[in-house]
């Protein structure tokens, strides 16, 4: 018999636990027909609300149900990262607590595997329910990322998807500590079946996203799958340089051939100013690699277990 793990991040979800339970448990007659096992993985992510509680009630009810427990909150990358390291399915899917991920599209992403996809995979093809700015800041990221990264970042992709081990073991096999999914999951390739679905709002509770945090979510995506940053720095300071050596051959040309005063301490004050600016710029984006080195070279886990079912 094959197993299909779901593994489900949670932060303050305890009103959806037994939602989201019910609505996978609508799959079992689709399950049953193709031979197939399920285990329910729920990845409590330091939740400061009775979601752990919520998991062992379901527990007690269905011995598929497990419920991992972390010592404090350390992000859904992580979640989803100790869910499928503790998953034993053939197939794994992931998806988020609040229903947004429909477990009904499951028997869908099911029947792509079997056509010989390694991986079925989500996006949403509208951004209904979401402020008009923070949509169009969205499409200005994923136009950047992609002119910048090797690495394909799909518009729209949800970390909803379905995966074969082989895939879920690549994943595993990238331990870095400044996770950003939606590059590791196109970096391990594989073939991926897109499947679009509208979006669909969440049932109960808040959004843990606000605009700063999508922004720093933003950012990490790029200096994680990209070095372009640091060359344009580069390039800017070749450019500069080039620029002032002009100036200068054409200051003194004008001093020597024409006699002109060297006038006006405004116009190097803007100089001055601008230069620094673009300095403290290109200082700033080093910053942000050399931030990331450090944490990935001081080795520290990925999340730290309380408690596990
Ligand atoms: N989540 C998590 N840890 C966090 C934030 C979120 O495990 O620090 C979970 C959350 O419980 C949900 C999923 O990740 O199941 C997606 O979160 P959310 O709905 O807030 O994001 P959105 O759907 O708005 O992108
Ligand atoms: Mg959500």
């Amino acid at each position: 018999m094959k197993l299909i793990s779901a593994v489900v991040p949670c932060y303050n979800e305890e009103e959806n636990v037994r939602y989201f339970y019910d609505e996978f448990i609508r799959n079992r007659p689709f399950f049953e027909e193709n031979g197939l096992g399920y285990e329910l993985i729920y990845v409590d992510d330091g939740s400061l609300d009775g979601t752990a509680a919520e998991v062992k009630k379901l527990a007690a009810e269905d011995g598929a149900v497990h419920l991992i427990s972390f010592s404090r909150n350390f992000g859904k990358e992580a979640a989803m990262y100790a869910g499928m390291q503790s998953s034993k399915g053939d197939y794994v899917a992931i998806m988020d607590a609040d229903l947004q991920d429909p477990p009904s599209l499951l028997p869908e992403l099911y029947g792509y595997l079997m056509e010989g996809y390694d991986t079925a995979a989500t996006r949403r093809t509208t951004r209904t329910g979401e402020p008009k700015l923070r949509s169009w800041f969205a499409r200005r990221f994923y136009r950047l990322i992609n002119r910048w990264s090797q690495t394909e970042i799909v518009d729209g992709a949800r970390d909803y998807r379905l995966m074969s081990r082989q895939v879920v073991d690549a994943i595993l096999s990238m331990t870095e500590y400044c996770r950003f999914s939606k590059g590791i999951f196109s970096w391990v390739g594989f073939r991926t079946k897109w499947v679009e679905y509208e979006n669909i709002e969440r049932v109960k509770g808040q959004t843990k996203w606000n605009f700063w945090s999508l922004f720093k979510y933003a950012v990490d995506g790029i200096v994680g799958f990209s070095a372009a940053p640091l060359r344009i720095a580069s390039v800017t300071g070749v450019l500069f340089c080039a620029a002032s050596v002009l100036m200068i051959l054409l200051t003194i040309v004008r001093k020597l051939v024409f006699g002109d005063p060297t006038s006006g301490w405004p116009s190097l004050v803007c100089i001055i100013l601008l230069v620094s600016g673009v300095q403290m710029l290109c200082l700033g984006a080093v910053g942000q690699y050399l931030e990331k080195t450090y944490l990935e070279v001081k080795h520290r886990p990925i999340y730290i277990v309380k408690e596990t079912l």
